[in-house]
């Protein structure tokens, strides 16, 4: 039963090593935000990993490099891989718009800040000068240019997103072929950008727009990653987070929704990355007009209470259960008929999280 493909999800620390026992004929590089500093070091650091890794699959065999385009760094790795061995296929965003008053992810356009806006993370050139902006979409992923000539792009993959609440519509488009329109039942402009890379993957791989749209339409989310669940009748939605980047979007998603709770679990064990200086880097001044109670666990609860405090939600409505079994049947007790419950968990935290779920579910 020797299977035709195989997908593999790698962490990019293992990504290297791992091309010793394989090399890919296809390779998608989807973004690079800084995620746990501790483990895996500044981004150039990342990157020339990646870097290292593409290199040694293209000395021995061909490999097509799926990059989005709307990502610098990612655009432009592994500049010193050349020839006939790599293929570069690009994907990016034409434009984001937001639906009804979930216009948070708007905020950053550039056209709000004028000319030569650059995101809060920015990402210099490797020329050393600071990229300039003419439209960002979330963290440093956007319309980029420097001075020197490096530029965003142009992208063989080219959509549109509308994104809702929960959901999002894209349109997909493509040189000299009919455009395609997906609905991606899940929150949050990332995951339209993990949908527009899974598509490009697709597209490269030779699947037909039928199987992608019923790939992406009927996908179930893995754990923790935007899961929706009911425990004791009550609407739950769990979102996984981890670094500043991607907990500011899924914060985000939450803001807008005046029936949602606050369930927040910080834990600093190795597989969450030891430091949390990361909340601080978190927007979570997105959530000051929060008013109902937010209840705060796991080891670095503390750490967390204090975080959501400066970020200016009432001292009053903040409080710190660490254990996370309590904490999780007080959260679910403290939600009512119409209201949903918002768990944002760390990585270990998600894990305990859910083993006590099955319980609650059973
Ligand atoms: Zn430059």
């Amino acid at each position: 039963n020797r299977p035709d493909n195989c997908i593999f999800e790698m962490d990019e620390a293992y990504l290297y090593s791992s091309f010793n026992e394989f090399n890919p004929d296809i390779m998608l590089v989807t973004n690079l935000f800084r995620d746990q500093l501790d483990r895996y070091g500044e981004l150039n650091t990342i990157a020339g990993k990646i870097g290292a890794a593409i290199d040694k699959t293209c000395k021995v065999k061909p490999l097509k490099l799926v990059l989005n385009a709307d990502d610098p760094m990612v655009a432009n790795i592994a500049p010193e891989v050349t020839g006939d061995n790599i293929i570069r296929i690009y994907f990016g965003f034409e434009d984001i718009s937001y639906s009804g008053n979930d216009s948070a992810g708007v905020v950053e356009h550039a056209s709000l800040h004028g000319e030569n806006y650059s995101p809060q993370e920015s990402i210099n050139c490797k020329c050393g000068k600071p990229f300039q902006y003419s439209k960002t979409f979330y963290g440093h992923l956007g319309y980029y240019e420097c001075d020197c000539g490096v530029k965003r792009p142009v992208p063989q993959i080219s959509a549109t997103a509308h994104v809702g609440v929960s959901s999002s519509k894209i349109v997909i488009k493509r040189q000299s072929e009919e455009d395609f329109e997906i609905n991606v039942n899940l929150p949050g402009v990332y995951n339209c950008y993990n949908a527009l890379a899974a598509i490009t993957m697709a597209l490269t791989s030779g699947i037909s727009i039928d199987n992608i749209k019923k790939g992406i339409e009927n996908y179930n989310t893995a754990f923790g990653r935007a899961e929706s669940v009911k425990i004791k009748g009550k609407d739950v939605l769990i979102q996984l987070i981890k670094n500043p980047i991607g907990a500011t979007e899924v914060i985000k998603t939450i803001k807008n929704d005046d029936k949602g709770r606050l369930f927040i679990l910080i834990n600093d064990n190795y597989a969450d990355g030891r430091d949390v200086s990361w909340l601080w880097d978190t927007n979570f001044e997105l959530l000051a007009e929060y008013n109902k109670t937010a209840i705060i666990s796991g080891i670095r609860a503390s750490d967390m209470a204090v975080r959501l405090k400066y970020a200016g939600i009432d001292a009053k409505n903040i409080i710190i259960e660490e254990n996370i079994e309590r904490a999780f049947l007080s959260a679910i007790d403290s939600v009512e008929e119409d209201e949903k419950l918002y768990i944002l968990p760390t990585y270990t935290a998600l894990l305990e999280l859910d083993r006590i779920k099955e319980r609650l579910i059973r």
